[in-house]
């Protein structure tokens, strides 16, 4: 059985998560694993590792536009008959995958964890509820329609080696209507917070937009990105592209440091992948302690400046 795997990437080079999906795919199949790359730079596919073929789609337009993608995955799934298709759980993954069950008229295992091929489909576990859960299911249908938990598969060998196939996938005029006009810069220009190794973030503990300084003080020291909860997006001390959680960003660095957050679920859910937890809050009893690895107990107005002030202390020594 062969393996399809939608690789997204930035200017060609695949990235984190379609390696993680690849990798799942390697697992999975006992075929070959082919990608399909679409968007600019595709042109020249890179890092695919253990993939056989990476079929090139040539579009009318670089943008990303979901029907389009997912149009042009169906005309490959035809062609090909792939045992099972794989993208990365994220935001563009779930989009186009969602998108291309429809077409086929087949079931979506969104967020996988884990997955294996049965008689009829695919045995998965995936993540529900924000993270809050793990469910275990069936899928039946063919070819099975996964997305991956980002974070839950190790990512494949990022390698040369695939033969590249271009092709020009068979679109309707509705394919395009949907598509990316402008992107504008979040601002910031500093570490990416999804990608970062540490991440200092302000809950509403921090008390105002004006009193982050402390929180960006620590992540500049740390060359940490700076996150939040969504008690500062909803008072407007931070943009939404802050946000860490279930309706934030998921992120998974190697240290995080939450200051003045409680620790609701819908927090929890996004941080679940960091390795590395150092809470800081004033309520002992605060939820958050429950996941933290270090602890500190006390006002983050004196314990953040504390910190920075070691921290510049230890360098100039
Ligand atoms: P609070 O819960 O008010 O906690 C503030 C904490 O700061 C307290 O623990 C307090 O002890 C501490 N504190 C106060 N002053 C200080 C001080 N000076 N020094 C140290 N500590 C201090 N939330 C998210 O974060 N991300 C999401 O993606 C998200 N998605 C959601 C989706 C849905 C559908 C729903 C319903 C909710 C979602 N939420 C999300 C909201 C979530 O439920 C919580 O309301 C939110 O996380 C609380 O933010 P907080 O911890 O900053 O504030």
């Amino acid at each position: 059985m062969d393996a399809l795997v939608l690789v997204e990437h930035d200017g060609g080079a695949a990235d984190e998560v379609s390696l993680q999906a690849l990798s799942l795919a390697a697992a999975y199949a006992d075929g070959a694993v082919n990608a399909v790359v679409i968007g600019a730079g595709a042109d020249e596919p890179a890092g695919l590792g253990g993939v056989a073929t990476a079929f090139v789609a040539e579009l009318d337009g670089e943008a990303f536009a979901p029907d389009a993608w997912a149009a042009a995955l169906c005309g490959l799934i035809g062609r090909l008959a792939p045992g099972v298709v794989i993208a990365a759980g994220s935001d563009r993954g779930n989009d186009v995958m969602a998108r291309v069950a429809a077409r086929l008229d087949l079931p979506l295992a969104a967020n996988c964890t884990a997955a294996q091929p049965t008689g009829d489909g695919a045995s998965v576990t995936r993540v529900r509820w924000g993270g809050s859960l793990l469910e275990e299911a069936s899928l039946v249908g063919s070819p099975a329609l996964l997305t991956t938990a980002p974070h839950a598969f190790a990512e494949a060998p990022r390698g040369g080696g695939a033969a590249i196939e271009r092709f020009t996938p068979a679109l309707e005029d509705g394919d395009l209507l949907v598509s990316v006009r402008e992107h504008v810069d979040a601002g910031g220009g500093g570490v990416s917070l999804a990608d970062a190794a540490v991440v200092v973030s302000g809950g509403r503990g921090v008390g105002s937009a004006e009193a982050f300084a402390v929180v960006e003080e620590l992540a500049g020291l740390l060359g940490a990105a700076v996150g939040c909860s969504r008690a500062v997006t909803m008072a407007g001390w931070r943009p939404h592209s802050d946000q860490v959680g279930q309706t934030g960003t998921k992120i998974a660095p190697d240290l995080y440091i939450p200051c003045g957050i409680s620790g609701a679920t819908q927090h929890m859910a996004g941080c679940k992948g960091a390795k590395h937890l150092l809470a800081i809050n004033g309520d002992a009893a605060a939820p958050i302690f429950a996941s933290a690895d270090y602890a500190v107990i006390g006002d983050l107005h004196e314990v953040l400046p504390a910190i920075s002030e070691a921290i510049r202390k230890a360098r100039q020594s």
